[in-house]
């Protein structure tokens, strides 16, 4: 990356302009492009505003591209949205790891802080943290996608798999009563569950965990990954 931190710094956007980066670099992430049209749904804000903000955040050179189907991220842009994830996954870590802070609360509470971070105190995060390649949820950091990379959604595993829990995506970390709901029925990383049940006509599937079966709608279920316990895998 060519940007140094202090350009970043000098140009560092508003709150609301970083929180439509992190979201469009896990567009592009996923999906290659960024929708316009989807942002509204994801920011959950009205198409109007995301409009405005848009044509700003253009003005700005963080995008281009506005008034198309897609819009891109500019290389200042790209690199303020990866600023900006970094910081809002060391709080969360700090906020679960250190201040003991439920899973479900720490994705809203980091936005509350994330964007007051300096490089300096970020990179001593980074260090106390002991350099973490994911977030509590499981999302990877920029550049270690990779990581991620062998995790299946839930709704592309055959019946009967056994598998550990490993990430809950962004998509529906944004969703603070999905998550909630998830975390308070032990749907978190590292939780080991087997797939129960699959109703395609009626979109969920059921999966045990704890001795608990858990049901959800097809539309959660595919942003919730899990890796194939190596013991269980059933042939
Ligand atoms: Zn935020
Ligand atoms: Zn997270």
């Amino acid at each position: 990356m060519s940007h140094t931190p202090s350009s970043v710094l000098r140009t560092r956007p508003t709150h609301t302009v970083e929180d439509y980066l992190m979201t469009m670099q896990a567009m592009e992430r996923d999906h290659g492009e960024i929708i316009a049209a989807r942002l509204a749904e994801m920011l959950n804000v009205s198409p109007a505003t995301v409009a405005m903000t848009l044509k700003r955040m253009e003005r700005d050179n963080w995008i281009t591209g506005t008034g198309r189907k897609a819009v891109q991220l500019t290389e200042t842009g790209r690199a303020a949205a990866h600023s900006v994830i970094r910081r809002h996954m060391l709080t969360e870590w700090l906020l679960v790891s250190v201040l003991k802070v439920p899973l479900s609360e720490t994705h809203n509470e980091a936005h509350n802080i994330e964007h007051a971070i300096s490089p300096q105190v970020e990179e001593r995060m980074r260090e106390i943290l002991g350099n973490p390649q994911t977030c509590p949820h499981g999302n990877p950091f920029p550049g270690c996608e990779q990581v991620t990379s062998q995790w299946t959604p839930l709704t592309e595993l055959p019946m009967g798999a056994a598998v550990t829990i490993r990430r809950i995506h962004e998509f529906a970390e944004d969703n603070s009563e999905l998550l909630k709901f998830l975390v308070e029925n032990g749907i978190v990383p590292g939780a080991q569950i087997t797939l129960m049940d699959i109703l395609h006509f009626n979109q969920t599937l059921t999966v045990m965990v704890a001795s608990e079966s858990v049901t959800l709608g097809f539309s959660s279920a595919r942003f919730i990954f899990a890796e194939k316990s190596e013991k269980n895998q059933l042939s």
